[in-house]
């Protein structure tokens, strides 16, 4: 078996820490602050989701573990080291497909593996056996414009997982995609994850995908970001899609639905509360951290 997957599960890497992170923005209108006091942390090996608002702060958060964005106060750690800039232990993906489109899959999948020195046999072995695991095997010689959007995403995990990271960023990776292949997506992603157990940062603003994902879900609040509540998704693994018409399920996504409605209308001004929805807050409870176990 290839070494990638034959490899001890590795329960001690990828752990990220971020304390007290603000990060503010200069804009022409003055001072933006975009996340403020913001502290979560993915264990080794744990899933974890971060929905709220729309520009609650969640891709900037991300792009300041990815390394490519300073914050302006607080520490963002991965295993205890604080992090300075992008690297190979951490793989990215966006919601844009951003592959390579004079390359086929295979040699997409293969670019960082070159990067980091690894022979072309090596290079091979490494991409064919990560192509194998997102079906995309007999695909291998086919280029970026010739694959459906789903197929170009599992692509673009795949080339993110081939440099063997202990961390996978995902930035609304599945956001483009009609929701039946968003569905199947999910399923492969939390395939490929038991398979290979790094941990993940996954963003979304959908609900169910993150109910069905996360080991853990952080809830944020509308601009500045802040973590309004930490849930644990108590459902078991392996994940299979009919536990999204479960009971227990429809629990889950609901509390997060009227936390994150909540925000919504908060970032509204409040403009709407009185026309109807004034019920809300006797629905939902103080503001505040909040546990779903
Ligand atoms: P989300 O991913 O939750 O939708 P973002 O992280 O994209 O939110 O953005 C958070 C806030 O920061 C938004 O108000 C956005 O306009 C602002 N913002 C993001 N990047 C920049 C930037 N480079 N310069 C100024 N403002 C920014």
């Amino acid at each position: 078996m290839n070494a990638l997957l034959s490899k001890p599960i590795e329960t001690s890497r990828g752990h990220i820490e971020v304390r007290d992170l603000g990060i503010q923005f200069d804009t022409r209108g003055g001072t933006l602050d975009a996340v403020s006091e913001v502290s979560l942390h993915v264990n080794p090996g744990e899933f974890v989701s971060l929905i709220g608002p729309s520009g609650c702060g969640k891709s900037t958060l991300l792009n300041v573990v990815a390394g490519f964005l300073e914050p302006s106060s607080g520490q963002t750690l991965l295993d205890g080291r604080a992090i300075k800039g992008p690297g190979s232990d951490r793989g990215v993906v966006f919601q844009q497909y951003s592959l390579f489109p004079w390359m086929t899959v295979r040699k997409n999948v293969e670019f960082g593996l070159k990067m980091q020195g690894l022979s072309a046999n090596e290079r091979e072995t490494q991409a064919r056996t990560l192509l194998g695991l997102a079906g995309l095997l007999s695909f291998e010689n086919h280029y970026p414009d010739q694959l459906s959007g789903g197929m170009k995403q599992r692509v673009g995990i795949v080339r993110a997982l081939a440099t063997s990271p202990q961390v996978l960023l995902m930035d609304e990776p599945f956001g483009a995609l009609d929701s039946q292949t968003r569905v199947v997506m999910q399923e492969i992603l939390t395939n490929m994850w038991q398979r290979l157990r790094l941990s993940v940062l996954f963003i979304t603003h959908d609900i169910d995908e993150a109910v069905f994902l996360s080991d853990r879900i952080y809830v944020m609040t509308a601009r500045p970001g802040r973590i309004k509540s930490e849930m644990v998704v108590p459902l078991p693994r392996p994940r299979t899609p009919e536990m999204m018409s479960t009971p227990q399920f429809a629990a889950m996504a609901g509390s997060i639905r009227a936390l994150i409605r909540e925000e919504s209308l908060a970032a509204m001004g409040g403009e709407l509360s009185d026309g109807g929805l004034g019920g809300l807050s006797t629905e939902i409870g103080p503001r505040g951290m909040s546990s779903v176990v």
